[in-house]
């Protein structure tokens, strides 16, 4: 047990009712804070969570206060997929998976990372680790009900970066959800240049699996604050605010990758 939340640490966190909880498609739940997002699927099997914010602490006490607003039990949860070895997406897995059991799933890169006595370096330290559950590799799929989640090494922003894609509905109608484990590549030249690779395979990947539909695991990085605002009021648009449709989710795999090219340029180095 890690002492009860400093609330002082949290609200220079999460600004109270900032990032309410939401349901976002017909299975996936938004249950994370303004900074950092951490993601429910719900099936008829069990729920699979997709990151785990900071702490023990945030986990407690803004992950499952929202699965509970939402309705979904927590003692539902099988899996926990850890997008990459970072503590602000794996701080509260040790909770899940020594409350409820949760099969805890990274990347082996990424396992060996948080493993380190220095969990991989930063500010993460002091977190301990969840026990090393299931090690994903590339093309692993992670199937709960009728639900069948893909899972990808994407390196660049992590050694072992997990992306992943899977199916969901938005009032019955069909639609596929990208998620880019990381974004950025880092500080080296070398990172950057395998997020670029990265970035390329992902489009790829995207396209072929058909994907329209995008989350992130940062708010900031798909203004999901204000969609799920609009969500949350009934004013979302048909589609909602996440899909994206075919074209503009490609595109966005393709700024990022931009965006990288324009950070190897600034030190120097050629983007092409
Ligand atoms: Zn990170």
């Amino acid at each position: 047990m890690t002492s009860p939340l400093d609330r002082k640490t949290v609200s220079a966190i999460q600004h109270d009712g900032l990032v309410p909880e939401a349901r976002v498609f017909d299975q996936l739940y938004s249950i994370g804070q303004n900074a950092v997002s951490a993601w429910a699927l719900d099936t008829s099997d069990g729920i699979t969570l997709i990151d785990a914010l900071n702490s023990e602490a945030e986990a407690r006490e803004i992950m499952l206060p929202n699965m509970v607003r939402l309705g979904l039990d927590p003692k539902r949860i099988r899996y926990l997929i850890v997008t990459h070895g970072h503590g602000d997406h794996w701080g509260g897995a040790k909770f899940f998976q020594d409350t409820y059991g949760a099969k805890v799933v990274l990347s082996q890169a990424d396992w060996d990372m948080i493993e380190r006595p220095d969990r991989g370096g930063g500010h993460f330290a002091d977190l301990l680790p969840p026990r090393r559950d299931i090690v994903a590799r590339d093309g692993d799929k992670i199937t709960l009900g009728q639900t069948t989640v893909k899972l990808y090494v994407t390196p660049g922003h992590t050694p072992g970066t997990l992306s992943m894609i899977f199916p969901v509905t938005d009032k019955g109608k069909k639609h596929v959800v990208g998620l880019m484990g990381g974004t950025g590549g880092g500080s080296s030249s070398e990172t950057i240049k395998t997020q670029i690779a990265s970035l390329i395979r992902w489009s790829g990947l995207g396209k072929t699996a058909g994907v329209d539909a995008l989350i992130s695991n940062h708010p900031a990085h798909i203004s999901a604050i204000e969609k799920i605002q609009l969500l949350r009021n009934d004013l979302a648009t048909d589609p909602n605010p996440f899909v994206y449709g075919i074209d503009r989710a490609q595109r966005f795999a393709r700024v990022m990758e931009k965006c990288s090219r324009v950070q190897l340029a600034r030190m120097g180095e050629s983007g092409e």
